[in-house]
């Protein structure tokens, strides 16, 4: 335990050392009440139609991808994201992750499903349902933690929408580097090759990809990545949150 500590360690800029230490400090105690999921802000400002990056002004969506997209499309079709992840959003989310506190998991993929009666409605098509896949945990961190919250948020949207789940689509197969540890410059090449369909299964056709928090987008990329070399043709990727500067 004591080198893989080391080994994580080594990789940090002077930046995410602060964020090892955010860790380490207690939760917040944010209001998870379904009244107060409720009222949590949304995004309302235009997104980059491809990944889904926020703009701090304009309507939704905006006509064009973002500088980002522009110069190499990302593998999944579109991205987007409900909540930027500040305050109560992301209280609740690192109270669940790392001291294993209770997340209104109900409460919010009723806020997901909400929107995409509403301003997501065109990202899934008539006649074309997605199986809902959450991106998997590694199996340590699995029985770490005893849960996955895309998981456990893909499921309870499956049952609002009546989209079919499938949390075995994917599977990881190396964790080396927590993600939310790592400065951007390192995630892509953190969990290059960390997922894969496991031998044998059926990629359904279209995916809507569940995870927590987007960040860089390389979790999404690796994921979209082996879906599609599996198969996959439509990939949309759904986060809870959304890392903001
Ligand atoms: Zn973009």
């Amino acid at each position: 335990m004591i080198r893989y500590r080391i080994c994580e360690l080594k990789h940090l800029t002077p930046s995410t050392w602060f964020g090892e230490l955010r860790h380490l400090l207690p939760a917040a105690s944010p209001d998870l009440s379904a009244s107060a999921v409720a009222r949590w802000p949304a995004h309302a400002f235009a997104v980059c139609p491809r990944c889904g990056a926020f703009f701090v002004s304009g309507p939704a969506p905006h006509p064009s991808p973002c500088g980002l997209c522009a110069a190499a499309p990302p593998s999944f079709d579109a991205a987007r994201s409900l909540f930027p992840y500040a305050g109560d959003v992301r209280a609740a989310i690192v109270a669940a992750k790392y001291a294993a506190r209770p997340y209104p998991v109900d409460a919010v993929a009723l806020r997901l499903h909400e929107t995409f009666s509403e301003r997501w409605r065109d990202l899934i098509p008539d006649g074309a349902p997605p199986t809902v896949v959450p991106v998997p945990a590694h199996p340590w961190k699995y029985f770490r933690r005893g849960f996955n919250l895309p998981a456990l948020i893909a499921s309870r949207l499956s049952r609002h929408t009546g989209l079919p789940f499938d949390p075995l689509a994917l599977s990881r197969t190396r964790e080396r580097v927590p993600q939310a540890r790592l400065p951007g410059s390192l995630r892509h090449e953190n969990v290059d090759g960390a997922f894969r369909v496991p031998r044998g299964r059926t990629v359904p056709p279209a995916i809507l990809l569940l995870d927590d928090v987007y960040t860089s987008g390389a979790t999404a990329e690796a994921c979209a990545r082996a879906l599609k070399s599996a198969g996959a043709a439509s990939i949309v990727v759904v986060t809870v949150a959304r890392a903001v500067p």
